[in-house]
């Protein structure tokens, strides 16, 4: 399995893969050959729990082609517990911001076309 098809899988259970710098314990969403914060070489696969709070989002009414059957959603950054990582994701069904006070509890639920799936908790 590539990195990318084990990212999915594992998003399909609801958790997130990342990357531990084994050096300084700086967390990568994505593979690098050098950590960012210290430049060591040494990484290990570490599962998180796909669950935090809203941080931030974008309301979507115009969709790109082949998306407009999923609007109104919201392009939306979580910001997981117990980390500083922050990742993008998709929510279907937010058509205003009443629907999506930043700081709600939402949580990762799949993977698809779309890319993550998040939806609140
Ligand atoms: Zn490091």
């Amino acid at each position: 399995m590539s990195v990318e098809e084990q990212l999915i899988e594992i998003a399909k259970q609801g958790k997130l893969l990342t990357h531990k710098c084994t050096s300084c314990g700086y967390l990568h969403l994505s593979t690098a050959y050098y950590c960012l914060k210290c430049g060591s070489k040494g990484f290990e696969d570490v599962i998180l729990e796909g669950i935090g709070a809203i941080a931030t989002y974008t309301i979507i009414t115009v969709a790109p082609a082949g998306f407009e059957k999923y609007t109104p959603y919201a392009f939306v950054v979580l910001k997981l517990d117990n980390s500083d990582l922050r990742i993008s994701g998709f929510m279907a069904g937010i058509a205003t911001p009443a629907d999506l006070p930043v700081g709600t509890r939402a949580k990762i639920t799949g993977f698809d076309e779309r890319g993550i799936i998040i939806e609140k908790q």
